[in-house]
């Protein structure tokens, strides 16, 4: 979900949903399955339980350990829940724009959690504050909420869809409401959502590592375009929304999602890893150690240690208990930020010709400092090798990317990059190089979103939205 309306040229919104239906503790299944869906937001995080009539509600800003205590799970009573986490954002943190919302309208309480980006957000809200709506957050998620309020349509369902085709881009949706748990994707498929079941009752999350965690067994994706309720009945499946080409956003592979997680039918550890292995082959370098950029780097990084027969080591450690924000102490402290994240083993890399991989370049700087951290602990030479092609467009369907003027590769050729970032020599993968990865697809066409590597969207914008995303 997008975080400020204004600047529209801010992204910063990448969130994990979660859902359970038919579990007496629901709140606390959820809780479990937000954790484990950590790593898709850490600004703020919320549950929202049902017993089917009472509805209740928990938010605050921060990670889920701390967001939950054993006494606010306890006021999350019911079988039905939803959760939501939302990605930090370098701008004020607003407790009005944690999710899921709760109103109640003309059909009762109904909550809603949304991962994904609209597009045309904003001339939908203009439109409705004409209309006299008042909006309570300044999130594009909250358009869906008026908009299923102002229909026409007599069932739920009815009005969720007459909604949901009123706006463009990305959505994967939980809505909870006395009627039961509903789950649905955009026709396009950009975030992904996946169902499993936990014992009689049934669970939804962004990604299947949150069933790992709960014991739930995977059953299968909602489909692009789908549409689940799950009540007392089962589960209904309806396909409300016309067809379209699937557009599933790659760089949840490249870069966001957990390697232990399923995503849109690949594991990302084996398709990171087989990434690794296409970029030995197609930019091998002689050098004594391969290292990752940890952690998103390192199943590249082994299969680029597998694929040139380098040896893989571990050259940098990475500490966990950042936290959200931290104090810079002095100006004198060189690269704190990244220091703090990323520390040298220099008996790794003294002498040593050191190839570094990571995931993915956006503006460069990360890596700028990396490597002279890298050669500050002794290395002799430094290549970079990046598992994935140059960013050259931002994401408006989900991802927190820079406004094209900050990515580095819109404005710098490859030997640009190379001299500003440090690096002896620097290499990406190809963009057939990160699709060969992907077993093929079963003849449907590419169904993937690669907009962030070549500036194709796949949701046509009119001029007003290229004006109001910045792009015009
Ligand atoms: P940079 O210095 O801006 O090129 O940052 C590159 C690093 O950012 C890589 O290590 C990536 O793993 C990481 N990265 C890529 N995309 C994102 C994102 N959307 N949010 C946060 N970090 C990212």
């Amino acid at each position: 979900m997008r975080g400020d309306l204004i600047p529209l040229s801010k992204f910063h919104e990448e969130c994990g949903i979660f859902g359970v239906y038919g579990h007496p503790e629901a709140a606390n299944i959820t809780y479990l399955g937000l954790h484990a869906l950590q790593h898709r937001g850490q600004e703020g995080s919320g549950i929202v339980s049902s017993d089917g009539h009472d509805f209740s509600e928990e938010k605050g800003p921060g990670l889920v350990l701390e967001v939950f205590t054993k006494e606010r799970l306890a006021r999350l009573p019911g079988r039905m829940a939803i959760g939501h986490n939302r990605y930090s954002t370098s701008g004020g943190t607003h407790d009005k724009n944690l999710q899921p919302f709760l109103v109640n309208f003309t059909l009762g309480y109904l909550a809603m959690a949304h991962n994904g980006n609209l597009v045309n957000a904003q001339s939908v809200r203009d439109e409705l504050e004409a209309y006299g709506a008042i909006f309570q957050s300044t999130t594009d998620s909250e358009v869906i909420v008026h908009l299923i309020s102002h229909s026409r349509e007599e069932t739920l369902v009815g009005r969720i869809v007459d909604a949901l085709t009123k706006v463009k881009g990305a959505f994967s949706l939980l809505f909870l409401s006395s009627e039961g748990l509903i789950a649905v994707r955009d026709s396009y498929g950009v975030r992904p959502l996946s169902l499993a079941r936990l014992r009689d009752g049934w669970v939804v999350s962004s990604e299947t590592v949150a069933f790992n965690l709960v014991e739930a067994d995977y059953i299968r994706d909602v489909e692009p375009g789908e549409l689940v309720v799950i009540n007392e009945h089962g589960l209904t499946s309806y396909h409300p929304f016309a067809p379209t080409r699937q557009a599933q956003c790659v760089f949840e592979h490249v870069y966001f999602s957990r390697p232990d997680s399923r995503v849109f039918g690949h594991n990302v550890y084996s398709v990171r890893k087989r990434h690794g292995l296409r970029l030995a082959k197609e930019a091998s370098v002689p050098a004594d150690v391969v290292i990752p950029v940890p952690d998103s780097g390192i199943p590249a990084a082994l299969g680029f240690a597998e694929g040139s027969g380098l040896r893989f080591e571990e050259g940098l450690v990475r500490s966990h208990y950042i936290g959200r924000t931290f104090i810079e102490p002095q100006d004198s402290i060189r690269n704190f930020g990244v220091r703090i994240k990323l520390s040298p083993i220099r008996e790794v890399l003294e002498g040593k010709r050191v190839v570094v991989v990571d995931d993915s370049l956006v503006r460069g700087t990360t890596s700028r400092k990396l490597i002279k951290m890298i050669r500050g602990a002794g290395a002799k030479e430094v290549h970079l090798r990046i598992a994935s092609p140059p960013i050259i467009s931002p994401c408006f369907y989900g991802i927190d990317t820079p406004t094209r003027q900050e990515l580095i590769a819109t404005s710098h050729t490859i030997e640009e990059t190379k001299q500003y970032i440090g690096a002896d020599t620097l290499a990406y993968l190809s963009r057939e190089g990160m699709f060969d990865a992907f077993p093929p697809a079963d003849g449907a066409g590419q169904p993937f979103c690669d907009a962030c590597f070549t500036g194709n969207y796949p949701v046509p914008f009119t001029k007003e939205e290229l004006v109001q995303l910045g792009l015009f």
